[in-house]
C-alpha cells in the first residue's frame, strides 16, 4: 500500500487521475456488484411497508442477529451466557428488550475488533479505520456484501430521496489524501473517469484556492456536492465572498455532522438547491436521512436505534439523548448496542411523503473546532493522523496559533519515534510549514459542558 502511495504522490496529475479511477473502478465493481441490485429492489420496496410491517421486519432482523452473535462471536457468547440468556431466549426476542442487553463501549470495540468480536464464520473481509466524534481509532471489518448492502442502502435513501443517483456526476469534499502534501501546488483534486467524480482535498480550501475548485466544477459539472459539511460550506462561503458565479446544482448531500440553518441557506444561495441532511458513519449500523420533504428518517432495515438518557431509559420525542445501534449489516463483526457517541432529538411528527418511518427532530452531530492554515485556508476533521497506531487510545488536536500544533494522546503504550513521526509528518501533511508538538497525557480534559473535543482552537473567534 505504501508503496502504490509512494508512486501515486510521485506521478503527474494524469496519472494521479488514472489511478484514482483504477481504484474507483476495484470500488466500482465490489460496492454495486454481487447482490447489490437485489438489495437496492428491496430497500426501495421496504419504503411501503407499513408501521406494522417495519416492526415484524426488524424484529426479525434482530433475533437473526443475535442468534448469530451468540453462536459464532466468542465476545458476545461470554456476555450472554453471563446474563443467563439461551438461544431460545434470543429466538423469541422483542425489540423492548434490547435494553436488557449490555452496552458495546468504544473502548471495547477498539480492544476487541479485531479478535473476540469477529465471527468464527466470517466471510473475507478487510479492516477500515476511523475515529468518529470521540476520537478513539476503531477499525470496522466490511466484507464485500456488506458494502453492497451499504450502498443499496445509500442509493435508495440518501441519493434517490436528493433527486439523484449513482450515475449523477458529483464532487465531494473527504479527508482521502488525493493531493501529495499541505503544500502540494494546484490542482487541489483528482477526477475519477469511472464513477464521475471529483475528489476535492478537504485541506486546501482557502480564497485563493477556491478559483481553482471552481474550475473543477464548471470542467466536470456535478450533478451535487457531497462529503465534509463544514468542507462545503468553506467551500461555498468563500466562493460567495468572492462572488464568483457558480453553476447551480441538484442538491448537496451531507451527513454525520452538525449541520445548521445558516449552512443550508448558504448552499441554496451559492448552488440554488435544497440540501439533504443524514447520518451513518464508517460503523454503518445505522442510518439516516432527509427525505424529499425535507424531514429526517431512519431506516429501520439498517438497524435498531435507540436513543437514550443518561439514565439509560428511551427518551421521548421531542427529546435529546445518545445513540445506541445495533447494526444489521455486519454479521462477521456485529456491532450490538453499540455507543457510538452521537446525539440525536427524536420528533412525533408524520410525514408527508407518507413513509412510515420514524422521523428524527435533529442530528445533533459533532461539534469540531475550525483549524486555519497561514493562507486562510480552513479545515475540519482530522482523525486521519491517528489510523493505524493501535496503541492511540484517544487523541486531541489543538492549534495553539497559526503556526503551532499540539497533538495530546492518550495511549495504552508508548508511541515509537516513527510513529511519532509520523503523527507530526500528517499534520504537516495538511497544514503546510507548522510546528507540531506531541504530548502524551493521561486523560485529556472535556469542555466545561462535559463533552470531548476531537479538535481545539485557541484562536481568537473573528
Ligand atoms: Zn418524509
Amino acid at each position: 500500500m505504501s508503496l502504490v502511495k509512494d508512486i501515486y504522490n510521485r506521478s503527474p496529475v494524469f496519472f494521479q487521475n488514472v489511478m484514482v479511477s483504477a481504484y474507483g473502478y476495484q470500488w466500482h465493481k465490489r460496492r454495486f456488484g454481487g447482490i447489490f441490485a437485489d438489495e437496492y429492489r428491496r430497500f426501495k420496496e421496504r419504503e411501503n411497508f407499513t408501521a406494522e410491517q417495519w416492526k415484524d421486519y426488524q424484529v426479525l432482523q434482530l433475533r437473526k442477529l443475535l442468534v448469530h452473535s451468540f453462536t459464532t462471536v466468542p465476545f458476545y457468547r461470554e456476555q450472554y451466557k453471563k446474563a443467563g440468556l439461551t438461544i431460545a431466549d434470543l429466538q423469541k426476542f422483542e425489540i423492548e428488550d434490547i435494553s436488557k442487553l449490555p452496552f458495546l463501549e468504544k473502548d471495547e470495540l477498539r480492544k476487541y475488533g479485531d479478535n473476540n468480536l469477529l465471527s468464527e464464520k466470517k466471510s473475507a473481509g478487510t479492516f477500515f479505520s476511523s475515529s468518529g466524534s470521540t476520537g478513539t481509532p476503531t477499525k470496522i471489518y466490511y466484507s464485500p456484501e456488506m458494502h453492497q448492502k451499504i450502498t443499496a442502502a445509500m442509493e435508495s435513501r440518501v441519493r434517490n430521496w436528493a433527486g439523484v443517483d449513482r450515475f449523477s456526476p458529483r464532487g465531494m469534499i473527504g479527508g482521502r489524501r488525493v493531493v501529495p502534501n499541505g503544500e502540494s501546488k494546484p490542482p487541489f483534486y483528482r477526477y475519477n473517469f469511472i464513477e464521475k467524480q471529483i475528489y476535492f482535498s478537504a485541506y486546501h480550501i482557502s480564497p485563493e484556492n477556491s478559483k481553482q475548485y471552481l474550475e473543477a466544477i464548471l470542467k466536470y459539472k456535478p450533478d451535487y456536492m457531497t462529503g465534509y459539511a463544514m468542507s462545503n460550506y468553506f467551500l461555498a462561503y468563500f466562493f460567495d465572498e468572492l462572488s464568483l458565479k457558480v453553476p447551480q446544482l441538484k442538491a448537496v448531500i451531507t451527513s454525520s455532522e452538525k449541520l445548521t440553518p445558516e449552512m443550508r441557506s448558504l448552499f441554496l444561495k451559492v448552488y440554488g438547491c435544497k440540501t439533504f441532511d443524514g447520518w451513518s458513519g464508517v460503523e454503518n449500523c445505522g442510518l439516516i436521512s432527509e427525505c424529499e420533504q425535507g424531514n429526517l428518517h431512519m431506516s429501520p432495515d439498517t438497524g435498531v436505534i435507540e436513543v437514550i438518557d443518561d439514565n439509560g431509559n428511551q427518551v421521548k420525542p421531542g427529546e435529546t439523548g445518545e445513540v445506541v445501534c445495533t447494526g444489521f449489516f455486519n454479521y462477521d463483526q456485529p456491532l450490538i448496542r453499540y455507543r457510538i457517541g452521537d446525539k440525536i432529538t427524536l420528533s412525533a411528527k408524520t410525514c408527508s411523503c407518507g413513509r412510515s418511518m420514524q422521523v428524527v427532530g435533529e442530528i445533533v452531530g459533532r461539534t469540531e473546532d475550525v483549524i486555519i492554515g497561514k493562507d486562510g485556508r480552513r479545515m475540519v476533521r482530522f482523525h486521519g493522523i491517528f489510523v493505524d497506531i493501535p496503541s492511540i487510545v484517544k487523541g486531541q488536536v489543538i492549534q495553539e496559533s497559526l503556526d503551532e500544533i499540539t497533538v495530546k494522546l492518550v495511549t495504552s503504550s508508548p508511541l515509537t519515534q516513527g510513529e511519532n513521526d509520523s503523527i507530526k509528518k500528517r499534520v504537516s501533511s495538511q497544514l503546510g510549514d507548522v510546528i507540531v508538538t506531541v504530548e502524551e497525557v493521561k486523560e485529556i480534559p472535556l469542555t466545561s459542558n462535559g463533552k470531548f473535543k476531537a479538535v481545539v482552537s485557541k484562536l481568537k473567534k473573528n
